[in-house]
């Protein structure tokens, strides 16, 4: 149980809401996104037009309801974070800046990606 929860913890989502990231596996392979939203707890990401089904709606002040074309949530293992000065899909590693405050640098260009 103890290694369980270590497991998981090494394994924590690196990625943050307004995040670029592209699909490298899935129905989706290949887009690119925006990360709108992050479920910590099922590590599973929404991204902008991205993984979009077909929702029943009901109607609601506000809309008729019916069918309404929505974004699920995909694996965060199924998207690589997007490097805006590479370009590319990249890894990421963490460092410590000065005043403690952790940023993530993109393994290929060893620049910052938080600004
Ligand atoms: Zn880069």
């Amino acid at each position: 149980m103890l290694w369980e929860m270590h497991y998981m913890n090494k394994a924590k989502c690196r990625l943050k809401k307004d995040d670029k990231v592209k699909v490298i596996s899935g129905k989706e392979k290949g887009k690119i996104g925006k990360v709108l939203k992050i479920y910590h707890k099922k590590n599973r990401i929404l991204i902008e037009n991205i993984n979009k089904v077909k929702k029943h709606e009901k109607p609601t002040d506000k809309s008729a309801g019916g069918i309404v074309d929505k974004e699920a949530p995909v694996h965060w293992s199924n998207v690589m974070l997007m490097c805006s000065k590479c370009f590319a899909p990249v890894r990421i590693k963490f460092q410590y800046q000065d005043d403690n405050k952790k940023v993530r640098v993109c393994r290929k260009c060893n620049d910052f990606i938080d600004s």
